[in-house]
Order: C-alpha cells, then structure tokens, then sequence
C-alpha cells in the first residue's frame, strides 16, 4: 500500500468561534480498486474506508463538495472574455465552460448548454418538425421537445443539429 501521508497533506486545525471543538480536515487516502477508488481515513495508523454523512468509529467522515471557479466580472472584462451561450463580453462573472466560459447567472435562459448529450428520442424529432400548433398540443403530453444544436470550441454554433430530446421527460 502507498500513502502520500506528511509530504503531500495539508493539515488545517481550524477553530469555529461556536462550538467549542477543533475540527482537523485532510485530503483522504485514495486507493485505486478494481472498480473504482476507495476513499481512507487519513487520520488513522490503519487507513479505513469512510463515507459522506457517516461517522467511523474514530469519528472521522467524509465531505464531498462540488468545487467551481468562479472568474470575477472585473477580470473577465479584463481578459475580454466573451460568453458562450449569450456571445457577450463586457464583464459580467462567469465560469469556465469546456474551451470557453460563461456568466455565472442565466443570461440566456432559452439557451441550455449541456455537460452531457441527452437520451436522443425519435419521437422528439418528429413532434419537433410538427406545424406550431399542433406541436403545442402534442408537447401538452409529451415534454417540449427540443432540438440540440453543436457547437465548436469556441462556440458558434455550427449548424448541425445532433439530435432531439424531451425537454421534460414525462412518465
Ligand atoms: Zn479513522
Ligand atoms: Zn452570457
């Protein structure tokens, strides 16, 4: 087993004026299983697994955190950032989105950027290419259907359309 115990750790001791316990927090051992990774204590002479919202016995759980760098509007107006969703500048605090970035509040909300392609539906695809007025009856029961555009890198869309999926999936 190979730890990175001492070199690699930050220990921060920190103090909460509430309560009068310290809190210790480390980065956990990770070994590579497998099936994945296992998360150890990193407190104990004899690392073992921990886990989100439960306390081992030596009273140590895991925190898991969903971390994003937020660029403050002064510097993306600075670094002439532009948006990929509202292909604006000017400022404005944004976040990094894959080769780009975009602001941080929904500046264009008819505009979805999406992290992962959707579940691709055939149906969508026809409802989407019904006249107006009927597709509106029938997205009453199905879910809007939606087209999903490509986009470059850089994020002008390229006028390919990838495919079509329910904007609400409705059981
Ligand atoms: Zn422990
Ligand atoms: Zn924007």
């Amino acid at each position: 087993m190979k730890n990175h115990k001492g070199s690699s750790m930050k220990r921060n001791i920190n103090h909460s004026p509430e309560t009068p316990f310290k809190v210790r927090e480390s980065a956990p051992i990770l070994m590579p299983k497998k099936d994945g990774v296992q998360v150890l204590c990193p407190f104990c002479k004899v690392p073992h697994p921990i886990l989100p919202g439960q306390d081992a016995t030596c009273g140590t759980s895991l925190r898991v955190m969903a971390v994003q760098t937020i660029i403050p509007s002064r510097v993306a107006r600075l670094g002439k950032l532009t948006c990929l969703k509202c292909h604006k500048g000017g400022g404005g605090d944004m976040v990094r989105y894959a080769n780009g970035y975009i602001h941080l509040e929904d500046c264009a909300p008819a505009t979805r950027l999406l992290a992962e392609p959707p579940k691709f539906s055939r149906l969508a695809k026809i409802i989407y290419q019904l006249p107006a007025r009927v597709r509106k009856l029938v997205e009453k029961r199905t879910g809007r259907a939606q087209a999903v555009e490509e986009i470059d890198p850089e994020g002008k869309e390229t006028g390919k359309v990838l495919g079509y999926f329910f904007l609400k999936a409705k059981v």
